[in-house]
């Protein structure tokens, strides 16, 4: 995957009006409840049926998130994500039904940020469009330096590049360190191999396709209490990697 330069000039959303979010969804109760429920949290609607018309609805309402259903009349969850994400960085989280995980991934790999499967609870999706929503203006490196993060017994200092493992320092090599700074800012989702190469290694990125198994491993060995059984950075076969810490 190649590295995005317009992934960083993303802006944050000026707090003193609503975010707006463009729901793509066909089934009326989904839309039924979420238009209720997210106006409820202060989330400004927009609703549209098909993926035809949610690129057309795309141009003119200038969401600042997007919530994609995969399955769609007309153009499908995947073609709407590859034609916003030509044009947008707006945050798009797709929303798929049990049994699409593969394709779950696959919208990950044209440019969704997250994806949640139904059935889902309000609060979990509300919770992810936020964290969406927080990750874009922090996603260049430079916003985020001196943030530390902390969670699952871990601790991260970014401005010293110290990190802390259950209260001990642990030395970490520097892809190390932005490995799972990248995975603990991303708790409880899966990050795609290629998401995890392409934005700690970017072109750096000359060993095989081992070289990530590789510091993935030699993190589990300092982060771990059972390198053998990690509980902390689990392995989604095929796919990726997720922080399960939180
Ligand atoms: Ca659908």
């Amino acid at each position: 995957m190649a590295k995005d330069p317009k992934k960083n000039k993303r802006e944050a959303v000026p707090s003193e009006r609503p975010v707006r979010v463009l729901l793509v969804e066909d089934e009326d109760s989904f839309v039924e409840a979420l238009s209720v429920g997210l106006a409820h949290e202060g989330f400004e609607v927009t609703v549209a049926r098909d993926g035809a018309e949610a690129i057309e609805v795309f141009e003119g309402a200038d969401p600042d998130l997007i919530l994609l259903d995969l399955m769609l009349p007309k153009l499908s969850g995947l073609d709407v994500c590859r034609h916003v994400r030509a044009r947008s960085n707006v945050p798009i989280i797709m929303v798929t039904a049990k049994g699409e995980e593969i394709d779950a991934v696959v919208a990950l790999e044209v440019g969704a940020d997250d994806y949640v499967v139904k059935p889902y609870r309000l609060r979990e999706l509300v919770a992810r469009m936020r964290a969406v929503m927080r990750r874009t203006p922090a996603s260049t490196p430079e916003d985020s330096l001196g943030e530390t993060a902390e969670l699952g017994g871990i601790r991260l200092e970014p401005d010293t590049r110290r990190a802390f493992v259950r209260g001990d320092e642990v030395h970490l090599r520097r892809k190390e360190f932005e490995l799972l700074r990248l995975l603990m800012e991303n708790p409880g989702r899966v990050l795609t191999r290629d998401v995890l190469i392409d934005r700690v290694w970017g072109s750096d990125y000359v060993g095989d396709t081992k070289t990530l198994d590789v510091h993935i491993k030699r993190l589990r060995a300092q982060v771990e209490q059972v390198p053998k059984t990690p509980v902390l950075i689990t392995t989604i076969r095929g796919v990726g990697y997720r922080f399960d810490g939180a």
